[in-house]
């Protein structure tokens, strides 16, 4: 008998091992052969405190204390690095960059500062920008390993190849069946990611509605001289691009709805990111070094889904990351955490402005 199971070893799982283990035994269960083969090693590593829905940014703000400093060296450095966020607009949009700065703290710029910041946008397609400059690269799989060497610290045991192919409720507990064998436990956290209502199902619990949407990367030849660029949006979201390394990293940006699965991209969405690209830049992309895909996925309200199922005790959601999941993981580890061990949330949760009820499965109940 383990005290808690987790089930999923993206970010997610990860970070609410990390949290459980000094309260108890812990055991993570990973279907693939590799930890974060999934959603989080295909992410854009960003720390945007102004992006995501009203519920992430207090998760956000509550994970930077943890981002900026990890705790006992279980990581080698600051997990983050200067970046910077611009986001840019033509003349029929500017209105959007206005209403996007509302109680940012976020500065509009004009078009001739946006080229300053980055000198291959075309000054015939830009009108104007909004600049964040707080915005932070995140060291994606430094966090990932940090969260990981704190759970083995306390003794965690991660499972790879061992998918959860069951899920039954006993007196005192679960019983959580695998192709190996059974585990059983206390409390199962679901931090499936796009499976998150897969897993629910196991257990016949019904679904959120959880919504895996399609997002595409690819990476471009860059140049050191884009090195000290920001983080460059769309305004509506149509295109991004950013340096990474001697690289620039590209994306349409699209929602595209899809099941649960390790997606692959489309040559089509490659091609109108470059279109889009080419159109507001002077760069010329032509060649593409590399190309993923990831699952975004939302609940309905696009808010994270964080709590017990009240009709199943000890079936506790870590769902829901959308788009931010990698930047409120350590907040939204603490939290589960809590939840689960029954205990008050730690005070800088509540300092940041995270109120526990936002995130319940029992709004969509
Ligand atoms: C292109 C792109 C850019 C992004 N940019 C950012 C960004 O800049 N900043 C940010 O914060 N976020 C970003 N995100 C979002 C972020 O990557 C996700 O929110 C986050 O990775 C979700 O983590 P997760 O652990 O919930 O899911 P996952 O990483 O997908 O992990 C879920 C795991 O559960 C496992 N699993 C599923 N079913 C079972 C089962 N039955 N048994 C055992 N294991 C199971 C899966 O194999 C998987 O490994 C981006 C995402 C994409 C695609």
């Amino acid at each position: 008998m383990t005290d808690f199971v987790v089930i999923g070893g993206g970010i997610a799982g990860v970070s609410a091992a990390a949290h459980l283990a000094p309260n108890g035994s812990v055991t993570l269960l990973e279907t693939e052969r590799t930890l974060a083969f999934h959603t989080t090693g295909r992410s854009a590593a960003m720390y945007v405190a102004n992006y995501g829905g009203k519920g992430t940014r207090p998760l956000a703000a509550a994970s930077k204390a943890f981002l900026d400093g990890p705790p006992d060296g279980s990581a080698d450095a600051s997990l983050l690095s200067t970046r910077g966020l611009l986001w840019v607009a033509t003349r029929e949009r500017t209105r959007l960059l206005e209403e996007k700065a509302a109680g940012t703290g976020s500065t509009l710029v004009d078009a001739s500062e946006v080229i300053r910041l980055v000198p291959r946008m075309r000054s015939d397609w830009v009108a104007g920008g909004l600049y964040e400059p707080n915005a932070l690269d995140i060291d994606v799989a430094g966090l990932h390993q940090a969260f990981v060497r704190i759970a083995r610290r306390y003794d965690a045991e991660l499972r790879l190849s061992t998918p959860v192919t069951g899920l039954v409720r006993r007196k005192d507990g679960w019983r959580v069946s695998t192709p190996g064998g059974h585990v059983d436990c206390r409390a199962v956290v679901n931090a499936s990611g796009a499976w998150g209502d897969v897993v629910a199902g196991l257990a016949g619990i019904g679904p959120i509605g959880l919504r895996p949407l399609r997002r595409t990367a690819f990476m471009v030849p860059g140049d050191s001289a884009f090195s000290a660029w920001p983080f460059v949006v769309d305004v509506e979201e149509r295109f991004y691009f950013r340096p990474d390394g001697a690289q620039l990293l590209c994306s349409l940006a699209e929602e595209t709805p899809s099941f649960p699965t390790d997606p692959r991209p489309e040559m089509a969405d490659i091609a109108l990111a470059i279109d889009r690209i080419n159109e507001a830049t002077t760069l010329g992309i032509r060649t593409v070094n590399s190309q993923w895909t990831g699952l975004r996925t939302f609940a309905p309200d696009r808010e994270m889904v964080i709590g017990e199922e009240e009709s199943a005790p000890g079936f506790f959601w870590l769902v829901g990351q959308g788009g931010t999941g990698i930047q409120t993981s350590p907040g939204a580890g603490a939290l589960i955490a809590a939840l689960v061990t029954g205990t008050a949330p730690p005070p800088y949760l509540g300092a940041a402005g995270v109120d526990a009820g936002r995130y319940t499965p029992a709004r969509f109940r």
